[in-house]
């Protein structure tokens, strides 16, 4: 295997099996007493999830957190799972039934359910197979779905208990409705797109209103204008009676900061059973509720004429029927921004519906002093602002969802076996109650389901076993780090910390570690269709785990996004190969066997050691930071410029096996969190007893006073010589005199052997340099001769070098050319000469 470059295919999967099946990613099973624990819950992804880049950056990142803490000695729990998805699961099945010509209504709740298990039982493991093959030391025996039976009980308690403080109630609220899903949806849920449209013009009494939905104007109980628009000042306070499409309608007209004076007249109708902004108005101004628009997207009574028409229908006669009253003043094409259903892609309409809510207010106070006192901090730190900002403006939230898949609510209604008894309060209950008020022993359970975020706020102590008090729960909770990326901060992490204080009057983590998303390499979102998206599964297949890995670590800052590009992937592949040529060449020696006593610490040996110590300062600060690209970026610069380019090749005459080892051996330790497979790989080779896994990290100590520094006066002179040989093209075979005069001869002689081997010259100190120095480097002045044969070349390449800058300089003083050539042109041409220049001196020196 020696001297072949390394190649990922054949060398992961076996590892990935020898990691799992020594049972350590399990944190009982790691050896020695360990005091200290460290644990970070994966935010689940969904279970029709694929893996794309946001993932593997994530969970590379919580791997090398993970494995880092493992090695340093930590008893180390990375708790994995998957979520249930709620409306993205149904739909995917519903479709694939679809494709079968069967309707999920025609087999019912409990049928079409049994199809979802079943899937989830085929499926349900390709996103963790693909999670897996990242590297992810996860503890896989810890795993949990968000429907296992424990988490569904978790969700039950959770909700009785919240249901019990009268912070759950039902109520009717403006929601977003998706008409083809028949279901509500959480912001997260809607995606806006614009869509071209038109902007209606329509006769309010005096007044002109602008709007792009004139369907809804059936629902309008005001005008609005904003208090600051002197044109309308008369009008706010009083009420304006005007003619409509059908018949005549009394308004009052208010003042209210939410609207533009800039768009349409300034003037907006507000219908607040349609619009959020107009909902938001409504209860400020204690506005009346006028729903037009029906769960199934047809005109309800209230619309009157319009009743029963769908909402497009209704708009087309009515904008007919304005025209017909000269009431439509005209009509500008405009384009809007509309809220689509993420999962369908129909329209979304926002209408009020009879939904259950959380009273978010008692919850949210206590969660905005825990990160307040810092008890939980976020990374970065600016971060914090926009959850308080967040947390401020938080609304009440709507928790049913009108799904099948899902957590069903556990609340009862007594029932006469015909009609749910109005009068009778519904009873939150795992199981049907006994008894009801009235006497009654009939009930039937809410049918709608929890929202998927309602589970998920659980995750970090659910999984942990909660409500029971348990072992892992004690251990493991509060936990350590919670490791997501911004955009879904306030949606589950906000959550997260209101529900744990809540349940566990515990925070769920001290913690929040926030990566940026993923753009391509000229810093735009990546799109598939663009051609410019990178899958990681195909990457990693090509150029190795590892290097997709540092690829997505080293280069970025934390909450940043960050570019990737699939050279940036091919660059760590090289660095993976150069670590292993390492490798290869250790292993060499180890053939070779030059046993004995050690060999007195070279220069060489005391610089080298002296910067893995800084190194392993610097890594493990940075680490205990999340400062994981410097931390990554320190490790490649020292293993490719430092021990390849210059310890490796002192070891070829000056070898020092200890010392090769030990700086290898803690190479290898201190990337394995970040490259596991190739460091396992090579640790392997070293014939070890134990995985590199379970290694102990290197040992931060305090930096010793650098004996090193004459190593890197050598290492300037010897770079100089290189130069000086490749200007003059003196090949690496050739050994070439140098002379030398100054006190830094000394230096260069005491450790000639190794200056003269990587130098290719032979060294000759005299008194007084013969010619003028060719330079001036580690305390001499140097002089070298240059090989008869050499200098006729360079001297042809002088008289060249010569004549091109003399055309080029006349072409920089040609008036014409600097008239007619474009800037940058010039600035080229002008650079050219500077660079010719500065070799013309060089050559000559
Ligand atoms: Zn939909
Ligand atoms: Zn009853």
């Amino acid at each position: 295997m020696a001297n072949e470059a390394y190649n990922h295919l054949g060398i992961e999967e076996p590892i990935y099996k020898r990691w799992e099946a020594s049972g350590f990613f399990n944190p009982d099973n790691l050896p020695d007493k360990r005091k200290k624990v460290f644990s970070i819950s994966m935010p689940p992804p969904n279970v029709t999830g694929e893996l794309h880049l946001g993932h593997a950056t994530g969970m590379t990142i919580q791997d090398i957190l993970t494995r880092y803490h493992r090695m340093a000695g930590f008893k180390a729990l990375w708790l994995p799972g998957t979520d249930h998805a709620g409306i993205a699961t149904q739909i995917m099945v519903e479709r694939l039934l679809q494709t079968e010509g069967i309707s999920r209504h025609e087999i019912g709740r409990e049928t079409f359910l049994k199809h979802v298990w079943a899937w989830k039982q085929k499926y349900g493991t390709r996103i963790t197979d693909q999670i897996k093959s990242l590297g992810a030391s996860c503890d896989w025996s810890r795993e949990h779905f968000t429907m296992d039976p424990n988490l569904t009980q978790a969700v039950q308690k959770a909700f009785i208990i919240l249901f019990k403080a009268g912070l759950i109630y039902r109520g009717e609220r403006l929601i977003n409705w998706c008409t083809r899903c028949q279901t509500a949806l959480s912001d997260l849920e809607v995606k806006h797109k614009d869509i071209a449209g038109h902007l209606y013009f329509i006769k309010y009494g005096q007044l002109t209103v602008a709007t792009t939905r004139p369907e809804t104007k059936l629902g309008d109980t005001a005008l609005a204008v904003n208090p600051k628009d002197k044109r309308y000042k008369k009008f706010i306070g009083k009420k304006i009676t005007f003619e409509t499409e059908s018949g005549t309608l009394t308004l009052p007209v208010i003042a209210d900061r939410l609207v533009d004076p800039k768009f349409g007249t300034g003037v907006i109708k507000v219908t607040p059973a349609h619009d959020p902004a107009d909902w938001e108005m409504g209860e400020r101004h204690k506005l009346a509720i006028k729903q037009v628009i029906g769960e199934d997207n047809r005109m309800t009574k209230l619309a009157g004429n319009y009743a029963g028409m769908l909402a497009t229908q209704a708009r087309d006669k009515i904008i007919a029927d304005l025209q017909a009253k000269k009431l439509l003043i005209k009509i500008e094409p405009y384009t809007a921004s509309m809220p689509h259903c993420d999962r369908c892609g129909s329209i979304v309409q926002p209408l009020i519906s009879k939904q259950w809510f959380l009273k978010i207010g008692p919850l949210a106070k206590p969660a905005m002093a825990a990160v307040k006192s810092g008890k939980i901090q976020f990374v970065p730190k600016r971060f914090e602002k926009v959850y308080f900002h967040w947390m401020k403006n938080i609304r009440d939230w709507c928790i049913s969802r009108q799904l099948w898949w899902g957590h069903q609510i556990p609340v009862w209604y007594c029932t006469d076996h015909f009609a749910i008894r109005l009068n009778c309060p519904p009873i939150a209950s795992v199981a049907a109650p006994k008894k009801c008020k009235c006497g009654g022993t009939h009930f039937v359970q809410d049918q709608d389901t929890l929202d998927t975020w309602f589970s998920s706020g659980l995750w970090t102590f659910s999984t942990l076993g909660w409500p029971q008090k348990t072992k892992d729960l004690k251990l493991f909770h509060p936990t350590s780090v919670m490791e997501t990326a911004w955009d879904i901060l306030f949606f589950w992490v906000a959550r997260m910390i209101m529900f744990s204080l809540k349940f566990t009057r515990q925070i769920p983590f001290k913690k929040v570690f926030i990566h940026g998303l993923v753009l391509d390499k000229e810093g735009k979102k990546m799109s598939k269709s663009k051609g410019t998206g990178i899958d990681p599964l195909p990457m990693a297949e090509k150029y190795g785990t590892d290097a997709i890995r540092l690829s997505l670590v080293l280069g970025t800052a934390p909450g940043q996004d960050f570019r990737l590009s699939e050279e940036k992937i091919a660059g760590y592949r090289n660095f993976i190969n150069k670590l292993w040529n390492i490798g290869n060449f250790i292993d060499h020696r180890s053939a070779d066997n030059t046993k004995g006593a050690a060999p007195k610490a070279s220069l060489a040996d005391q610089w080298i050691l002296n910067k893995n110590q800084a190194l392993i300062n610097l890594v493990t600060t940075d680490i205990n930071n999340f400062r994981f690209s410097e931390a990554g970026q320190a490790l490649y610069d020292f293993i490719w410029h430092e021990l390849a380019d210059w310890y490796v090749e002192t070891q070829k005459i000056q070898p020092n096996q200890p010392v090769l080892l030990k700086v290898y051996e803690d190479s290898l330790k201190l990337l394995h969190p970040f490259a596991p497979f190739v460091t396992e790989a090579l640790w392997a080779r070293l014939k070890k007893k134990d995985l590199l896994l379970i290694a102990e990290w290197p040992r931060a100590e305090k930096p010793k006073p650098s004996p090193a520094k004459d190593f890197e006066k050598i290492q300037k002179f010897i770079t100089q010589i290189r130069n000086f040989r490749a200007l003059h093209k003196i090949t690496p075979a050739e050994k070439v005199p140098v002379y030398l005069e100054g006190t830094g001869t000394k230096l260069l002689l005491a450790n000639r052997e190794i200056v003269e081997f990587l130098s290719r010259a032979i060294l000759v100190p005299t008194a007084k340099l013969a010619h003028k120095a060719h330079g001036h480097e580690a305390g001499v002045n140097f002089w070298l001769e240059v090989p008869k044969a050499n200098l006729a070349q360079v001297k042809k390449a002088l008289a060249d070098l010569k004549a091109y800058i003399q055309s080029q300089s006349a072409k920089l003083q040609n008036q014409n050319f600097l008239k007619n050539a474009p800037a940058p042109v010039v600035k080229n041409e002008k650079r050219k000469l500077a660079a010719a220049r500065e070799k013309l001196k060089k050559l000559s020196a």
